[in-house]
């Protein structure tokens, strides 16, 4: 694997392959890999002839500082997971590298309810954050596919978005969630669960399966005159968090049943549909995503 920190580099290395017509697979990531990043760099190697993955931590996407300060850096043991999994490129450039003209002289594309909804009313700022710099690595390393995790539902739905809006020739593949043994999305921000709260983190995701189920029920069931689907659906959200509460652990920020298309609030579950189910929790100070596909 080659490490490459700038994005003339970058450019002048990819260059090489792009005009002998070869397929190149993008994988960005902010670093401590799990086998969740790792998953994608897979998937990545089996569809393309060259696999890139970037390390940046972008301050820009960071709503609380506390969260940017504390985001784990583990760069030595990212190489070597990289290296085994057989990345071909390192894209690690710094933020100088990135925001040569500072944070503010970036432009905005307004995404409208896509990133006003779910994290977007709880982080705000953060998706703006997220698609400057989504943006810029495209821009940089201009892939044939981009791998994203499911994992962060919302985030791909808003960079899909991005290529369509920006005319991009490049195909988003969305990658299944990689979990823990009980259930726990794998991500970087659980290093920071402490022993109690990793082992109760995992009722974020039952707690996803139970609605999950409740939803199948209520799609059987034939409409009731006195009461919408909207309601009874919003019924099982406020029971899915109430679940979730009840572990006064947890501070549940949502759980909400939405289409997968959009992100939109179903008005009436048609078959031809499909739909997810999202959750953010915090726990020990922590504060956690998920979410399932029904
Ligand atoms: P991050 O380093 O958290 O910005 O994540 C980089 C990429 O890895 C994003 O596309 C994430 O959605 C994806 N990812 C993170 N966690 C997981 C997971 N548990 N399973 C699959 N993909 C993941």
């Amino acid at each position: 694997m080659i490490t490459i920190n700038t994005i003339k580099d970058i450019d002048f290395q990819l260059d090489k392959y792009r005009k002998k017509g070869a397929k190149i697979g993008f994988v960005p990531t902010m670093g401590a890999l799990h086998e969740g990043h790792i998953s994608l760099i897979k998937e990545s190697k089996k569809q393309n002839s060259l696999t890139v993955c970037s390390i940046f931590v972008n301050p820009t996407q960071f709503n609380d500082k506390k969260d940017f300060d504390r985001y784990p850096n583990l760069i030595e043991n990212d190489c070597k997971m990289l290296e085994k999994v057989g990345c071909d490129i390192l894209f690690l450039p710094n933020v100088k590298e990135m925001y040569p003209k500072g944070f503010n002289n970036t432009s905005k594309i307004d995404f409208g309810f896509l990133q006003q909804t779910l994290e977007g009313e709880f982080r705000p700022g953060h998706f703006d954050g997220m698609a400057q710099i989504v943006e810029k690595l495209l821009l940089a390393t201009m892939p044939t596919n981009l791998y994203m995790g499911q994992k962060d539902y919302q985030q791909a739905t808003i960079c899909s978005a991005l290529i369509k809006k920006r005319k991009l020739k490049i195909n988003l593949i969305l990658c299944p969630i990689k979990r823990e043994k009980d259930g726990l999305a794998m991500s970087s921000r659980n290093l920071r669960l402490k022993k109690d709260s990793r082992e109760k983190a995992a009722a974020i995701y039952k707690t996803l399966k139970w609605a999950k189920t409740a939803f199948k029920k209520l799609e059987k069931k034939t409409p009731l005159e006195h009461i919408t689907q909207t309601e009874l659906i919003h019924s099982i959200e406020i029971e899915a968090m109430d679940r979730l509460a009840s572990d006064k652990s947890f501070q549940v920020e949502y759980i909400a049943i939405r289409e997968t298309e959009n992100l939109q609030e179903i008005k009436t579950i048609k078959p031809t549909k499909k739909y997810v189910i999202l959750a953010a929790a915090w726990i020990g100070g922590v504060r956690l995503i998920d979410n399932i596909l029904i």
